[in-house]
């Protein structure tokens, strides 16, 4: 029986392995990586999860946990909450980013306002993927010294729609990591050398809802677990992991998502395979109802999106966040063309946010009633498809 196995469980290193990781849970985020403080875990971009770099002979199990304790890569996993194969729940998550959980008027999460947005710079719309709006709140942010560097995604040097975590550490840097990449990209890995490799205090935080969650746990989690038996000097170490990283986070932005592809499954087989498209000829991938991509020399060809479905990573069904919901500022291009929807969420999104607006790096127009019944429709949807897969593996054991 599920119920009898509920209860206030232990966020250890063993339970997220077993539960989360070999279950098929893990969204990939990497923040149990980024924030081991022994590197024990390493991050496999191609299967997007964590795996154990130092094992024991025969075990799958942590070394340095079982011997001085540890458990912090577990207390910054946003899909190990404290009941048998439970994500931590959206609302606890409310109160550690905003102080206060949602209310019943807030069906998409906390939030201040909705709008759309659009930069005013010509070059940064033609070369976003909506409207530029993140790639110009980024920019703002740089030129106000609100921030030093941003963890994003960028074009990878070896494999052409492999995006991979990059660190941008000037506005001018901005443009080449501008676009959506619909293959997985851990953006929090590029927090992780932003503090480790360029010192950075002030970073901004773009991801996919499932990294912007990982951001928030690791924010949240409470480090009354890590005691003085496990010596001084690796409670301090460990206290230290778990918070140094999303500490130095001043802005996080997130991305509506329902999902994401298998890079090998969609690239390889799809685009190259079946459709003949060489993955170096094409310049964006949008998502518009159906599939939009278009090449280099200007010719978009469009596919129906029940095709690609078919290639999405099946951690995503375990997701139930469409509107990163715990974001300072949220973005998307549902229903929309050119154009960027924008969820202010926290005081300091809503800071930054009418800093671009007021200095003329972004011009904003009131979004639709259309528009915000699409938004919820997505949000619910996504909720729904979360619930459907949790009853399916919670009934299989
Ligand atoms: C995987 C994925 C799925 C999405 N699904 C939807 C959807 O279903 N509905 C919807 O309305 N919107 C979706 N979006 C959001 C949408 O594509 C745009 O990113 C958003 O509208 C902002 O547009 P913009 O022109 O303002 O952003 P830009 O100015 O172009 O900036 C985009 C930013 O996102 C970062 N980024 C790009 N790809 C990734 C990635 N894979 N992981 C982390 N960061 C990344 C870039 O580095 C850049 O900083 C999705 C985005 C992604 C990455
Ligand atoms: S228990 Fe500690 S040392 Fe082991 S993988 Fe997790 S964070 Fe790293
Ligand atoms: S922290 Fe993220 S990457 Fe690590 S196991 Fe949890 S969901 Fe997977
Ligand atoms: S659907 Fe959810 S789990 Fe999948 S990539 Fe998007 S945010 Fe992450």
């Amino acid at each position: 029986m599920i119920e009898a196995r509920q209860g206030e469980l232990k966020r250890t290193f063993n339970r997220m392995m077993s539960e989360v990781v070999r279950t098929g849970r893990c969204c990939g985020c990497s923040m149990c990586v980024v924030t081991c403080p022994y590197g024990v875990i390493k991050y496999n971009p191609l299967s997007t999860s964590p795996y154990i770099a130092r094992p024991k002979a025969g075990s799958y199990s942590c070394p340095i946990s079982e011997e001085i304790g540890c458990d912090v890569c577990a207390n910054a996993c946003g899909r190990l909450g404290t009941a048998y194969m439970k994500p931590i729940r959206a609302e606890e998550m409310d109160v550690w980013v905003f102080g206060r959980k949602r209310q019943e008027y807030e069906p998409c999460g906390v939030k201040r306002f909705v709008c759309i947005g659009r930069s005013t710079n010509p070059a940064t719309v033609s070369n976003a993927q909506d409207g530029g709006a993140v790639t110009e709140i980024l920019r703002c942010a740089f030129h106000k010294g609100l921030i030093d560097g941003a963890a994003v995604a960028g074009p990878s040097d070896k494999l052409w729609l492999n995006p991979v975590p990059r660190v941008v550490t000037s506005a001018e840097e901005l443009t080449k990591t501008a676009k959506s990449w619909y293959t997985y990209c851990a953006t929090p890995m590029a927090l992780k050398e932003a503090v480790d490799r360029y010192g950075l205090k002030k970073v901004a935080l773009v991801g996919v809802p499932c990294e912007i969650s990982g951001y928030a746990t690791a924010l949240g989690s409470d480090t009354g677990f890590i005691t003085a038996e496990r010596g001084e000097k690796n409670v301090e170490r460990q206290k230290r992991h778990l918070k140094q990283y999303v500490e130095s986070v001043q802005l996080t932005i997130g991305l509506f998502c329902a999902g994401t592809f298998v890079f090998d499954g969609f690239i390889r087989e799809y685009l190259y395979e079946k459709l003949g498209i060489k993955p170096e000829e094409v310049v964006k991938i949008n998502i518009k109802g159906k599939l939009i991509i278009e090449l280099k020399g200007g010719e978009k060809i469009e596919t129906p999106l029940a095709e690609a479905k078919a290639y999405q990573r099946p951690q995503c069904g375990y997701c139930a966040d469409f509107s990163a919901e715990h974001a300072d500022i949220s973005a998307g291009g549902i229903g929309l063309s050119g154009w960027t929807m924008l969820v202010i969420r926290s005081a300091r999104g809503e800071r930054i946010f009418k800093h671009a607006v007021e200095s003329g790096y972004l011009e904003i127009k009131p979004v639709s009633e259309q528009g915000i019944n699409l938004l919820k429709r997505f949000v619910y949807a996504q909720r729904k498809r979360a619930e459907e897969h949790y009853i399916r593996i919670l009934h299989k054991k």
